[in-house]
């Protein structure tokens, strides 16, 4: 016997019939001897759409009240799922994130997990229940109802299997596993056995949308195995693990991030500390930046452009109006009109040309080229918005097809 956490997401439970396929697959896993802990998202776009009604309510709400506003969404596809599976006439109880012992921070809609104390989790299971917990949420230590931001769930999930020595990890979703490229939109993306905890991290992190890059954080830091699967097809998925005997691949996926924005600050002094206080400015906010870049210096000035989540612009462009006005700089020009698009692979470290054949293929669409950025395992670069599907498609033929 072991124990297995499984992780639904929204798409998941999205209506009646799916909440039963997932009690099924739960109790198929209970009924085989094991102790069960399922972590569920809120149904379909139930937090999207609880989101608007807050905005309509007041779009200047506190960040705390926002909170107890989504968690509610979570709060339902619980009992839903555990009424499903009382039905099947299997024992079951949901907890919420509190219940469950969730200790999290209190940054408000994006809250770290501080640990998690599963002690009622393991009384539930001592009973022989099927645990069935909110995923996303948690606790302050003020006792207020914290969330993990968008997609929060496959980090609740990873954070119970490594509180708990868990044997297994599965998350399920709406695709078979991890593929070369979003099969949505290429249809020769291939679906990976495997994959390492950095690979997906990057992944992740540029917009495959498949896995929580605070997840894969999570899971490389405990060691947790975790399986990418779907809860509509029974095939084995994706094993996201320490890189060990992998599949031999240059690269292991082509990523596409349309929400991103570019920020440009035209004419900073060209001296030292600029590039300093700008950017302490964007990461007090607690803002990811991500690609940058710098213009050579001319005639004493030089341009600085780097790039955000979409959904940050207004704060950034707050946070940086007045520094702008007060360092003499011409201009803080905003596009949102961009798009990010990455390979990962960690063959990348081992071979020479991969920027190169990259860059090749986005030659051969007749696609520009914005900004570039690199690392070890990756190479992104910035396009227009409307390029996006066809790099894409053209990046993953070069690589995967020729
Ligand atoms: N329901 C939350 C969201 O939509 C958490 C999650 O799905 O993981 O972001
Ligand atoms: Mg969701």
């Amino acid at each position: 016997m072991s124990l297995i956490v499984q992780k639904f997401g929204g798409s998941s439970v999205a209506n009646a019939d799916r909440v039963f396929n997932v009690a099924k697959i739960v109790t198929d896993t209970y009924a085989q001897g094991h102790d069960v802990v399922v972590v569920v998202s809120a149904q379909g776009d139930t937090t999207d759409d609880l989101i608007a009604k807050g905005q309509e309510i007041n779009p200047n709400a506190s960040k705390r009240e926002r909170d107890m506003l989504v968690a509610a969404g979570e709060q339902v596809s619980i009992a839903l799922l555990a009424m499903a599976i009382e039905k099947l006439g299997y024992p079951v109880v949901s907890l919420l994130g509190w219940q469950a012992g969730f200790q999290t921070s209190s940054a408000h809609t994006s809250a770290r997990i501080r640990r998690v104390v599963p002690n009622r989790i393991r009384k539930e299971l001592d009973k022989k229940r099927i645990v069935v917990v909110a995923g996303f949420q948690g606790v302050s230590r003020y006792d207020d109802v914290t969330t993990l931001g968008r997609g929060g769930s496959d980090t609740s999930a990873v954070a119970i299997a490594a509180a708990m020595h868990a044997d297994l990890c599965q998350i399920f979703t709406d695709v078979e596993g991890v593929y070369t490229a979003d099969p949505r939109l290429v249809a020769n993306a291939r679906k990976l056995k495997d994959i390492s905890y950095d690979e997906m991290l990057e992944l992740a992190t540029l917009g495959a949308q498949v896995l929580n890059n605070r997840s894969v954080e999570m899971a490389k830091k405990y060691n947790i195995e975790l399986e990418v699967l779907s809860s509509l097809v029974r095939a084995p998925g994706t094993i996201v693990k320490e890189k060990s005997k992998m599949e031999k691949m240059l690269i292991s996926g082509v990523a596409k991030d349309t929400d991103v924005a570019r920020i440009s600050v035209i004419g900073v002094p060209d001296e030292p500390g600029f590039a300093f206080k700008m950017f302490s400015k964007v990461s007090a906010k607690n803002i990811n930046v991500d690609i940058i870049l710098q213009s050579i210096g001319r005639d004493g000035k030089k341009d600085i452009s780097f790039t955000v989540p979409a959904d940050k612009v207004d704060e950034v462009k707050a946070c940086l109006t007045d520094y702008v006005e007060n360092i003499g700089a011409k201009d803080l020009l905003v596009s949102t009109d961009v798009a990010k698009i990455s390979i990962v692979g960690a063959g990348m470290e081992s071979h020479a040309g991969v920027a190169t054949k990259m860059f090749e293929a986005l030659y051969d669409a007749q696609i520009n080229i914005q900004m570039i950025a690199t690392s070890e395992i990756k190479v992104s670069v910035l396009i227009n918005k409307k390029d996006a599907d066809r790099a894409v498609t053209a990046i993953h033929e070069k690589f995967f097809e020729e």
